[in-house]
């Protein structure tokens, strides 16, 4: 579903527009103008609706050249292997998300707590993926589109926010970073860290974004600093951004 000018909405689940398995986050599609970029991959079990919602696009899926991870949870990165495969496209992410990816590190992605959780299914089996690393603010360009990575952690390690810049317009995948009406994300694992999450809310006040696009939930096509503005009223007066969990 092409929800921009130079983006599209090849996969989601449902917390979002269920389009492809329940279990996928939102799996957004930026175009370079002929040459296309994927953020984040849904979690790997049914990876072909992802690619046959692309082809109903009618965008040749080899014309993919890159697959950049916010994070490592399996309902981003999950599908990694399946969609790189098929588009022979090269992964990239934050330095720990791309070794926890390549080396199915499933502890220090925390697979295990989200099967005891109920948010993926018993017989889910993780895959690992090569993934090359991306340093913290780091410039990538996928055709004449350019795409800055953002360290935004809080949610877990590794966790990056990609920047779009577009026609004067700042445009941000952002991940698990922040949710509809200014929530967060803290879940009870390992690398939850509400100091980080602070810390991250404050740089996503910083970029003030005019288009916001989470993994999760409603996304913003204007003000979408809306929300991130919501957290930092909650912020500033002490306060815990409300709370979403099991994303
Ligand atoms: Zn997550």
């Amino acid at each position: 579903m092409q929800i921009h000018e130079r983006i599209y909405i090849v996969g989601s689940g449902v917390t979002g527009i269920g389009i492809s398995h329940e279990s996928d986050c939102t799996v957004y599609m930026v175009d370079g103008g002929g040459e296309y970029a994927l953020i984040d991959t849904g979690i790997g079990i049914d990876s072909n609706r992802i690619l046959q919602n692309i082809d109903k696009e009618g965008i040749d899926i080899k014309k993919i050249s890159a697959i950049l991870l916010t994070h490592g949870h399996g309902d981003h990165s999950g599908g990694a292997v399946a969609l790189s495969q098929a588009c022979h496209a090269k992964v990239y992410a934050l330095e720990e998300t791309a070794n926890y990816v390549s080396s199915g590190d499933v502890d220090s992605i925390s697979i295990k707590e989200a099967i005891q959780a109920g948010v993926f299914g018993k017989d889910y089996i993780y895959q690992a993926c090569p993934v090359t690393p991306l340093l913290d603010k780091e410039h990538f360009i996928i055709g004449d589109i350019t795409l800055q990575i953002h360290r935004t952690e809080g949610h877990c390690s590794g966790h990056g926010c990609y920047e779009m810049n577009f026609k004067n317009k700042k445009i941000l995948f952002s991940g698990d970073a922040i949710f509809n009406y200014g929530m967060i994300s803290m879940q009870s694992i390992w690398d939850c860290d509400l100091q980080k999450y602070i810390e991250t809310c404050k740089k996503l006040a910083y970029i003030h974004p005019d288009i916001l696009l989470p993994s999760h939930g409603t996304f913003l096509l204007e003000k979408g600093y809306t929300y991130i503005d919501k957290a930092m009223e909650t912020i500033h007066t002490l306060g815990i951004p409300k709370n979403l969990i099991n994303i």
